[in-house]
């Protein structure tokens, strides 16, 4: 047993190199901190690696088979001829790799210690990676999410999650996708897109089931004119798989055979095997529990990302991240507040929303004191130059704030910087309004949608 360093006690141990607990390393070492960031496999974490950036760059090839099948109807001749997987893939890990190139380079320009190897949690302020103690005054544990099966859904062959999926080298003929969440409804837009016949099971009432009931209903009926077929509250019950197919059987009786099932059931958190409950360290089905200050019951050990219960995403952990970074500085940063926090799926058509959904807002005011206003893209120039179809939906609350927006259609996923800065900042309707947004582009239907709710409609019908 050896201990770092002669024994030096570090500000800041960080177990895990994803998002959250990069972040935390970087705005820590600006802040002069003493650092050790520890990782077992490649820093960046699922986000970089099997996450946000290969999906978002398969969706972009998915867009480029579009554009190129759907040229005729601008007047372009183009003709889509196939899609070259290994083409695609090599595309999508050249991203990856010259991200994770220039993440390494900022990590090595910062007097941070980076530890190759798993990490345990020893003690308090302890962590033990081969045999090496990292003592710090603060812990931060970051250990990230694996992929979610169901019992006694194996996964293995031609069942296969995430992970395995966005390393394939051939686009299937026929796809089942199990779970209608942002996982399942990205992968079955690319696969689509890229050719195949996708029927995505989801055993709640709706896809995309978090968002508000009016950006499922919008989203399914442009799936349904993609002709991506879904099955919404249906269980899955079992699945058999041969050298060239599988075989797919539903609670309702229903079977579909495929050439791969996809399992997009949501991630469990990777907490478990590191020593946490051992330390004492207070859990719940998997989960490490925090107070709003990301502080567990143990004083100096801290959790960011995945681990922590709430909205598994990349940017929630990075904010976490350099919120603990701060705090453990002494800055005392503001609290996260959860439904501030951006949601996007970029499937096509891309479905974004902050704040609360019509229904939380009704449940949290009482329904008398909720206003909504829902403005469609048939308006709005650039959607139609585009031709995408979609909405801005402004939840507000009477003679309040707006407290959520809800968007759908075509490249809609960027119009969420300033739907966020609105909710966030708690802006009237009246006062967005006033702002002027650019024409034409697709951002002028959010100051449009809050023209209209503000009593001044200009592009608005009905
Ligand atoms: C297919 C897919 C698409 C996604 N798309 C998006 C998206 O578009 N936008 C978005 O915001 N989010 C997206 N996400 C979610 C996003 O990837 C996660 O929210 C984010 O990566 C969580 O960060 P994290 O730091 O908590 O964990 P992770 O990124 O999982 O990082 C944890 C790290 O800890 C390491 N580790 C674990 N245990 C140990 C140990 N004992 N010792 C040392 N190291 C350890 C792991 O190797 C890993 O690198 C997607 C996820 C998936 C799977």
């Amino acid at each position: 047993m050896s201990e770092s360093a002669n024994g030096q006690v570090h500000d800041i141990v960080i177990l895990g190199g994803g998002s959250g607990g990069y972040a935390a390393a970087l705005r820590a070492a600006e802040l002069g901190l003493s650092v050790v960031l520890i990782e077992k496999d490649k820093l960046g974490g699922t986000c970089l690696h099997r996450g946000c950036i290969p999906t978002k760059a398969l969706l972009h090839a998915a867009e480029v088979a579009d554009s190129a099948r759907e040229s005729g109807q601008f007047g372009v001749r183009a003709t889509f001829e196939s899609i070259d997987i290994a083409g695609v893939n090599s595309y999508k890990d050249g991203v990856v790799g010259r991200l994770y190139k220039g993440l390494q380079g900022l990590v090595k320009s910062k007097s941070i210690t980076y530890v190759e190897g798993e990490g345990r949690l020893v003690a308090a302020d302890t962590v033990e990676v081969a045999g090496t103690r990292y003592r710090g005054r603060n812990v931060v544990l970051g250990t990230g999410s694996y992929a979610r099966s169901l019992p006694g859904l194996e996964i293995g062959g031609r069942v296969m999650t995430s992970d395995q999926a966005l390393t394939l080298d051939y686009v299937p003929n026929r796809v089942v996708v199990l779970g209608g969440g942002v996982i399942g409804v990205e992968f079955a837009s690319v696969w689509r897109s890229f050719g195949a016949e996708v029927t995505i099971v989801e055993a709640l009432p709706r896809l995309v089931p978090a968002e508000d009931e009016s950006c499922s209903k919008a989203l399914e009926r442009a799936f349904r004119k993609r002709k991506i077929a879904f099955k919404t509250g249906v269980r899955f019950s079992g699945v058999s798989q041969t050298d060239t197919s599988v075989t797919v059987t539903l609670e309702s009786g229903d079977s579909i055979e495929a050439d791969l099932l996809l399992v997009a059931v949501g991630r469990g958190p990777n907490a478990t095997g590191f020593g946490f409950e051992e330390v004492g360290v207070r859990m719940d089905r998997g989960f490490v529990l925090t107070d709003e200050r990301l502080r567990t019951n143990i004083p100096g050990v801290f959790a960011v990302g995945d681990i922590v219960p709430g909205l598994q995403l990349a940017h929630r952990g990075f904010q976490q991240g350099i919120f603990v970074a701060e705090e453990i500085a002494g800055l005392g940063p503001a609290p996260i507040v959860e439904s501030g926090i951006p949601r996007v799926t970029y499937c096509e058509p891309e479905v974004a929303s902050v704040g609360i959904t019509e229904a939380q807002a009704k449940e949290k005011f009482g329904a008398e004191n909720v206003e909504s206003y829902e403005y469609n893209l048939g308006g709005n120039g650039k959607s139609q130059i585009l031709a995408t179809t979609g909405f801005v939906k402004l939840v507000r609350r009477k003679d309040g704030p707006v407290v959520g927006v809800h968007m759908v259609g075509a490249r809609m996923g960027e119009q969420i910087g300033e739907a966020q800065l609105i909710v966030n900042w708690e802006a009237f309707p009246e006062e967005v309004a006033q702002l002027v947004h650019a024409h034409p582009t697709q951002n002028e239907a959010l100051g449009e949608a809050h023209m209209a709710l503000a009593g001044k409609p200009l592009h608005a019908h009905g």
